[in-house]
């Protein structure tokens, strides 16, 4: 009997909410209190140190030797007075999430005595023993040289007792190994084009800043519950478990009112967020039962990647202390929504100018046609690469889905600046958009127009909403700094492009604003393709896309392909955001995790058939075996007219679903055996196009011997006990 599951379930109901709560009032009396931030600098760095320290965050300048020793010594003392004893660099790999060292600022100093000790040295490069990190092999393990290398623009901040230094993480040979090298690259590469274009509206020299505002979605399981399921435990998700009968068609949950326990967690994550200086801003619960999002306000590019996975850190420990697990997986649950990160992105100078805003005259509402043209078609020409960016084992229950954003990259404009470039599209007399007196084109009446952006398209997966575009794809428990930089480098690629052909126009003869304009239809009409406001969930939109020539392949190893193909070799190289080694070996990574992921899937899901659920549904038969075997002994003349028949039926139910799902299982475990030899891309395709199906089939089963076998005996938390305790 499986006991352990009620006593885990009553214990979760019981459970009552934590009892410390952050201080009531002024937020702003903590916030960024344990970052490192200009307040810190003030107090523990010299005038001359600050100037060069800010030089190195606004423009990039390089950092002396000696304005680093400086730095590390006031950075060592305002985290010791913290209560800081330990220091580490802090990366991003490959794997996903971030990863840390910890050493300790104490050194023996000789004669039993010690001494806290931080350099500029420790402060900008460390050589972690990362050798099991992935490098797809950039990096022989053998020879395990990686390097942490500081990145000044996003500033060191204390959890617990360790003072955290975000870093890069590189080879010997300089070869990125991380998500933050490139993310960084492509940062420089679209401001720097983006300010190039910027010259033909008068604004030489405008700094440009991509900016990035994340909602993350969350599940919150009770932790008692969670423990019990091998499958939540192994791989974050449920690989068997009947629908609840309510689950979320009453769409009660979404926006309702947030339960008092996950309040409690909020509050706490809100206080941790604020100390850290996350500019945490809006919270409420989402579709699923028990699923919620937390989202910030928008920050320049890699802060907020930086922001997004301390969050997600965040997440997992405040759930810990409040009974919860908080579960990331884009979707832990069959039959109820999913969770993604949609990531808000747009370009803007760094005084304050939105690029992706219409503005009041009519040469600011070209500029704003100029930069939507060009990011729709870089969109456009990189659709494949954009969804590579984005796709993973996990990701690939969502995207196709009827849920969330299909698995084809499209993008959603709206009617007004639809309406806005279909005019620029059929306008010959073009010239008097640059005088001050009639405007031929209707675009003087964006602004007022789009003042209610209403018509929002909830299956796009690239919407433009209003001043920013809303990357709806992004998977929550990815690194969203890969599609960032993936974006951020087709845009500065595609501004590069539009630079040259509007040089040219100028070269011919053209004056600038009409040159500009006449590119910028151009660029829209080749564009145009990935503009589509209709239903991306329907069928149509599958066969429509696919004569559009965008991607419509969903298996993701095949996706993945995309990151070596001509057109994006051609484009990491002259951004110079990723080498060709370094391309070549993400995909190696890529595969070679998709592959564990589904092989762990694929020996949970066999785990439970055979030593979970098959022997449980055995019992289960046997009792009614008995009960049958025992009517037929009392009545035995009943037999001939269908006496104990219901037992009967049950018993062969029992029967079918029970030896299909040993055959799958032995199946399972007998292709991955045969997979073991494989490698990188082959190994990942036959994982997605062999064993995927499998453990779908295996669900089938598992979940109707759920519906027939007794309650009492059941030995794993089931929906609605997972999904509606708290
Ligand atoms: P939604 O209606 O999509 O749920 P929210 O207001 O909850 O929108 O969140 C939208 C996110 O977009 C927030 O992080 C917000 O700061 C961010 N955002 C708003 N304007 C911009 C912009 N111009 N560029 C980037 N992000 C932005
Ligand atoms: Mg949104």
């Amino acid at each position: 009997m499986s006991n352990s599951r009620f006593r885990a379930v009553e214990e979760a109901v019981r459970r009552a909410p934590a009892a410390v709560s952050p201080p009531a009032g002024e937020t702003s009396s903590y916030f960024g209190e344990m970052v490192f931030n200009r307040d810190a600098m003030r107090r523990y760095l010299s005038e001359a140190t600050r100037r060069s320290i800010y030089e190195t965050i606004e423009r990039g300048a390089t950092l002396d030797k000696s304005v680093a020793e400086h730095v590390a010594a006031g950075m060592k003392r305002w985290a010791m007075d913290k209560g800081a004893t330990h220091y580490s660099h802090w990366f991003q790999p490959l794997t996903g999430g971030t990863a840390e060292k910890h050493d300790s600022f104490t050194d023996p100093r000789g004669r039993g005595a010690a001494a806290e000790n931080f350099s500029g040295d420790l402060l900008c490069q460390q050589e972690p023993d990362a050798s099991s990190f992935p490098s797809g092999g950039l990096r022989n393990t053998f020879e395990a040289r990686g390097y942490t290398a500081w990145d000044p623009s996003s500033p060191a901040f204390i959890m617990d007792d360790t003072l955290i230094i975000p870093t890069v993480f590189v080879s010997y040979t300089g070869e990125a190994l991380d998500h933050k090298t490139p993310l960084l690259r492509s940062v420089s590469a679209v401001t720097r084009a983006a300010s190039d274009v910027l010259e033909y509206f008068g604004m030489k020299g405008a700094v440009v800043h991509s900016y990035l505002g994340w909602e993350q979605e969350y599940f919150l399981i009770d932790s008692a519950l969670y423990a019990q399921r091998p499958d939540l435990v192994m791989s974050e998700r449920t690989l068997a478990g009947h629908d609840s009968a309510k689950n979320q068609q009453l769409e009660d949950h979404y926006f309702g009112s947030i339960p008092s326990r996950v309040i409690q967690f909020m509050k706490e994550l809100e206080f941790e967020g604020y100390r850290l200086g996350i500019p945490l801003k809006t919270r409420h619960n989402e579709v699923a039962p028990n699923q919620f999002e937390v989202a910030p306000v928008y920050e320049e590019i890699n802060l907020a990647v930086d922001h997004n996975l301390l969050t997600m850190s965040l997440m997992k420990r405040v759930a810990e202390r409040h009974g919860f697990k908080a579960v990331l997986h884009e979707k832990p649950f069959a039959g109820v929504n999913g969770s993604g990160k949609h990531c808000n992105w747009s370009l803007g100078t760094a005084d304050g100018v939105p690029l992706l805003s219409p503005g009041k005259t009519p040469e600011d509402n070209l500029r704003f046609l100029a930069f939507m043209a060009n990011i729709l078609k870089a969109v456009h020409d990189h659709n494949g690469l954009l969804k590579a960016s984005i796709v993973s084992a996990s990701n690939a229950h969502r995207l196709g889905a009827n849920e969330a954003p299909p698995a084809i990259i499209s993008s959603f404009l709206g009617k007004q600046v639809s309406a806005a470039f279909e005019e620029l599209l059929n306008t010959k007399d073009l010239v008097r958009i640059s005088g001050k007196k009639g405007y031929s084109l209707g675009i003087s009446q964006i602004p007022e127009l789009l003042v209610d952006n209403t018509d929002r398209n909830r299956t796009s997966p690239f919407a433009f909403t209003g001043n920013r575009f809303e990357f709806r794809a992004v998977g929550s428990s990815a690194n969203c700094g890969a599609p960032m930089s993936v974006l951020n480098m087709i845009v500065a690629h595609q501004l590069g492009k539009f630079k040259k052909a509007v040089d040219a126009r100028i070269a011919a003869g053209s004056a600038v604003q009409q040159a500009v304009l006449d590119e910028t239809r151009e660029t829209f009409r080749a564009a145009r393709d990935i503009v589509f406001d209709g239903n991306g969930y329907s069928d149509e939109w599958k066969a429509e896309a696919a004569r559009r020539g965008l991607d419509v392949e969903s298996s993701v190893p095949v996706v993945i392909d995309c990151f070596s193909s001509p057109s994006t070799l051609e484009v990491y190289r002259e951004t110079g955001v990723l080498n060709e080694a370094e391309l070549r070996a993400r995909s190696e990574v890529r595969w070679e995790e998709y592959s564990k992921k589904i092989e762990i899937e694929a020996r949970v899901v066999s785990d439970l058939a055979y030593n979970h659920i098959i022997p449980v549904a055995a019992r289960y038969q046997s009792l009614l075996l008995g009960n049958a075997s025992m009517i037929r002994a009392l009545y035995p003349e009943g037999a001939r007219d269908g006496l104990a028949a219901d037992e009967l039926e049950w018993i062969k139910d029992i029967s079918d679903h029970a030896s299909e799902a040993k055959r799958i299982a032995d199946a399972l475990d007998a292709t991955c055996e045969a997979l073991s030899g494989l490698e990188g891309r082959e190994k990942a395709v036959r994982y997605h196009d062999d064993v995927v199906p499998q453990i779908d089939a295996m669900r089938t089963h598992l979940d109707a011997l759920e519906m027939i076998v007794d309650d009492q005996m059941w030995p794993l938390p089931k929906y609605r006990e997972l999904l509606f305790i708290r």
